[in-house]
C-alpha cells in the first residue's frame, strides 16, 4: 500500500505547484534585520522549532538573507548582538521559485542541492496601473515536497 501511495504520489508532482503546498507568507516566523538577539528574541527563536528564520528588511516581503539555528551557537544573549551583524558575517544566500513551478521541478531542485532546502515563492503581480513586479507570498522547503510525494504529513521532532 506504501508503494502505491509513493507512486501515486510522484505521478501528483506533477499536477501540483508550488503555491499548492507553501506556507503563507504571513503565516511565517520571520525576523527584521534591525532586530537584537537578546535574550527574549532568541527565546522566541527557539520557541518556534523553526530551524530557517527568513530576515527581512522593513518590509516583511523584503526578505534579504536567512538566518539558520546553528549561526546563533556563538551568540551571547547579554551582548544584545545585532541581528545585522551576524548575517553580515554568514550571508545565507536565498533562493527565488516561481508560485507555479510543479513540484517535480521543485523536487529536482531541492535535489540537485543548488536552492538549499528552503526557497521563497515570487507571484508575479501585475495588478494596478504600474509595472509588473515580483512578490515574495510565501516560503517552500524539501518537507513540503515530501509529504506531496509520500501523502502525508511528517510530524516534526
Ligand atoms: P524545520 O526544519 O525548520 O522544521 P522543515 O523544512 O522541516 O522546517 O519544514 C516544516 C514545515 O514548516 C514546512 O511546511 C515549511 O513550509 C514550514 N516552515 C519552515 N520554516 C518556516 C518558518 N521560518 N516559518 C514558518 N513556517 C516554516
Amino acid at each position: 500500500k506504501n508503494e502505491v501511495n509513493i507512486i501515486s504520489g510522484a505521478l501528483e508532482l506533477r499536477k501540483k505547484t508550488v503555491a499548492d503546498v507553501m506556507t503563507h507568507i504571513n503565516d511565517a516566523f520571520m525576523l527584521s534585520l534591525d532586530a537584537l538577539l537578546d535574550f527574549e528574541t532568541v527565546s522566541e527563536i527557539m520557541n518556534s522549532g523553526y530551524s530557517r528564520i527568513p530576515v527581512y528588511d522593513g518590509d516583511r516581503k523584503n526578505i534579504v538573507t536567512l538566518l539558520y539555528i546553528k549561526d546563533l551557537a556563538f551568540v551571547d544573549t547579554d551582548d544584545n548582538t545585532p541581528l545585522k551583524t551576524l548575517c553580515e558575517f554568514y550571508q545565507n544566500p536565498v533562493h527565488f521559485v516561481f508560485e507555479d513551478y510543479t513540484l517535480d521541478i521543485m523536487f529536482n531542485q531541492f535535489k540537485e542541492g543548488t536552492i538549499g532546502h528552503i526557497a521563497f515563492v515570487h507571484r508575479v503581480n501585475n495588478e494596478g496601473d504600474g509595472d509588473p513586479f515580483y512578490e515574495t507570498v510565501g516560503l517552500v522547503t524539501l518537507e513540503d515536497v515530501i509529504e506531496e510525494l509520500i501523502q502525508a504529513e511528517i510530524v516534526d521532532e
